[in-house]
């Protein structure tokens, strides 16, 4: 076979780019964590939100931010986002563990395995029920995808083989103590473009009742989730739940403790509403058990839950095998959490909206760019990584203004 100069050429350049890719691929599977920084800051906040209240009379929404830089240079950004009100794990516990257990056994890890770091953290901090400290170690989860995504020019939905999709529907959440104050509440998220709404409920039925009939009533088109938080015991859950359907209630999320197991079973049974697990979804095991043990019709999911990313991604891909219900939550979401959630329910093609209520809460940022986001629709980060570029100097600020010192 005879070769022309110009197919010669042509050869010679796709050689030249395979080479080229090679090598790169090479650098980066020689590529190290050089180290891990921590920046615990409190996020300031504003409204009432049941759980952020701290220690020593601490306010604001407590993260610890994680910077793990690769021996190249490159670096990638998490954050651990703790809610002592809402799980035992607290920013103090997260900065130690960070610090000392988890910290050590990255260090020197190729950053793109990211399986094997989560092994390896496993090994320093062993799972109780399901994995240990999953908040604390779902900011480095992050981190490692940032890193990845850094190093090998993908967006998160590009790691995952998928398309970015977005833009995301947020939901406007409806936390008062009076009812009273419904409508004020209501009307501030109208205010910002918001038509639909999600109602914190428990442990006071009648309440609940009287709230969910008002927020349908002022929002009649509009998905309206409920979250009881574990809030009610198995007969007040069993009583409430055809109330809150005739009430105008379309989903009824964390009505008990994740240990009620057998109340799962009997609300399931009962099929007044969808009910969706949160509290206690963990690992993918957790919730392929669960569902196995008929305790849940779908998940409110949240990557800082389940670990990170890398767990949810999985959970998600549970739910559309076994056609569960998955919604979009999150932890009242910082940043760059928030910009994770964004790009990972993006991709798995979220429809339903989400309540994903940091930008309702979060006065503060600590991106370069923020994220967009137009009335109640949050666009989808779509750069390496996880998209987002973090200014180091308000990492700084936001940490001297919180009275908090660089772990
Ligand atoms: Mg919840």
């Amino acid at each position: 076979m005879k070769i022309d100069r110009r197919q010669f050429a042509s050869a010679a350049a796709a050689a030249a780019f395979c080479a080229n890719r090679f090598a790169h691929a090479k650098d980066h599977a020689s590529v190290k964590i050089d180290r891990v920084e921590l920046f615990p800051v409190r996020y300031p906040l504003t409204g009432y939100f049941k759980f952020f209240t701290g220690p020593h009379g601490s306010s604001g929404r407590a993260a610890v931010l994680i910077k793990i830089t690769a021996d190249d240079g490159t670096v990638g950004w998490g954050e651990s986002i703790p809610i002592a009100k809402w799980s035992y794990e607290t920013l103090e516990t997260a900065t130690i563990v960070l610090r000392d257990y988890y910290t050590p056994a990255l260090v020197g890890r190729d950053p793109t395995d990211i399986d094997g770091a989560l092994a390896a953290m496993d090994l320093e901090v062993a799972p109780g029920f399901s994995t240990g400290m999953p908040i604390t170690r779902s900011g480095v989860d992050l981190a490692l995808y940032d890193l990845t995504g850094k190093l090998r020019n993908q967006s998160l939905a590009q790691m995952l083989g998928r398309a970015p999709g977005g833009p995301i529907t947020l939901s406007w959440t409806v936390n008062v103590q009076q009812l009273a104050n419904v409508d004020r509440v209501m009307e501030e998220g109208r205010r910002r473009g918001f038509r639909n709404f999600n109602i914190k409920v428990a442990p006071d039925p009648k309440f609940d009742l009287q709230l969910a009939r008002r927020v349908r009533e002022n929002a009649p088109e509009g998905f309206l989730w409920a979250d009881a938080n574990g809030g009610y015991d198995p007969a007040t859950a069993l009583d409430a739940a055809p109330k809150l359907a005739d009430a105008g209630v379309d989903v009824l999320e964390a009505p008990l403790k994740p240990n009620q197991m057998s109340g799962y079973r009997a609300l399931t049974k009962q099929a007044a509403l969808p009910i969706l697990m949160d509290e206690g979804v963990i690992s993918p095991t957790d919730l392929r058990e669960f569902y196995k043990a008929g305790m849940l019709n779908g998940v409110a999911m949240k990557p800082s839950r389940c670990g990170g990313l890398r767990s949810c991604s999985q959970q998600i891909e549970l739910c559309l095998q076994h056609g569960l219900m998955w919604l979009g939550s999150g932890l009242t979401d910082p940043d760059i959490s928030l910009a994770a959630t964004l790009a990972l329910y993006g991709a798995y093609g979220l429809s339903k909206p989400a309540a994903l209520n940091g930008p309702q809460f979060l006065t503060d940022s600590v991106l370069a760019v923020p994220l967009r986001i137009e009335k109640d629709q949050a666009h989808v980060p779509t750069g390496p990584g996880l998209g987002i570029e973090v200014d180091e100097p308000k990492v700084l600020d936001l940490m001297k203004r919180s009275g908090l010192q660089p772990a």
